[in-house]
């Protein structure tokens, strides 16, 4: 029987596990995300405990050179967070085990978790989009993760503004694009406290929040036809919003798509994730599988 070494690597945590999917776990761990060499670190410690391993499925937050024909794949790429740049992700595990290697963005690798045990399975076509302290999206397309230039960057899609919200958002890069507006940090900066904790200002966050996603969504529908996009992250735990999200992706869409699965206020077309908190790291596992057959990513 395999055993896999699954990573889902956040911008504030890592998780991870050893087994063969989300519901055959041997051993887990959680650590929050500090530099490079000390987060791998422990990751390569924990498996080094818990093996011997058949393959490692690392889907962690990037930007990521995921080419293999790249003298820089399995790095981070140039990414404000400090230290990270560069930071040789699969060279820190190649180096300790000799076992195949898959390597993609947290995002796609949550697609692929999804696809296999939760709200995307029997589907080859959909998007997973994450909202928390940043937003990414990644997805398949005909049942490959999707990647191209580099690979998706959904979080920083550039959207029209909610015409009451003076907010100039916090994107390092762009300001206000999706992520710059609409993350987690970006809620608490607008308002001043954790999204848990927003109050009466919660119908008001919503809205702005809503708006900004809806438009995020439609585009999306708009440029991959998805047959359906799941949405997670911390932020969407916010009460009536993955509700309203629905209602202003069909609005921007003005009814222009034909589709039955948009009908009925797209409830079975945008939806939470089926594995909750764990698609991530059941897309490890799913990428320490497409490695044994050969594929990086
Ligand atoms: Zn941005």
């Amino acid at each position: 029987m395999a055993r896999y070494g699954s990573i889902e690597g956040g911008g504030t945590k890592f998780v991870c596990a050893v087994g063969t999917g989300p519901d055959d776990l041997a051993a887990t761990i959680t650590y929050p995300t500090s530099s490079p060499d000390e987060t791998l670190g422990r990751a390569v410690a924990f498996f080094d405990e818990h093996g011997p391993l058949d393959a490692i499925g690392i889907a962690t937050f990037g930007p990521l050179d995921l080419d293999p024909a790249s003298a820089e794949y399995g790095r981070v790429r140039r990414t404000p967070k400090p230290g990270w740049s560069g930071a040789d992700v699969v060279g820190a595990f190649s180096a300790a085990f000799d076992v195949p290697i898959g390597f993609d963005t947290d995002v796609n690798g949550a697609a692929l978790g999804e696809g296999r045990w939760g709200a995307g399975r029997g589907l080859g076509t959909f998007i997973y989009i994450t909202v928390g302290t940043g937003i990414g999206g990644g997805g398949l397309v005909d049942g490959e993760p999707m990647h191209g230039l580099i690979h998706p960057e959904m979080g920083h899609l550039r959207l029209p503004r909610h015409p009451g919200d003076p907010f100039a958002g916090r994107c390092p890069f762009h300001g206000d694009c999706l992520e710059g507006v609409a993350s987690g940090p970006a809620i608490e900066e607008r308002w001043g406290v954790r999204a848990e904790e927003l109050g009466s200002n919660t119908e008001r966050a919503v809205e702005f929040e809503a708006f900004s996603l809806g438009y995020a969504m439609a585009n999306l529908v708009l440029a991959l036809s998805p047959e359906r996009i799941i949405i997670g992250g911390g932020v969407m735990n916010l009460p009536g919003l993955l509700t309203e999200t629905r209602l202003r992706m069909l609005e921007a869409l003005g009814g222009y798509v034909d589709a039955p699965a948009l009908d009925g206020g797209a409830e079975t077309f945008l939806v939470a994730p089926a594995l909750g908190t764990r698609s991530g790291i059941a897309g490890g596992f799913v990428l320490a599988e497409r490695a044994v057959a050969g594929l990086r990513r």
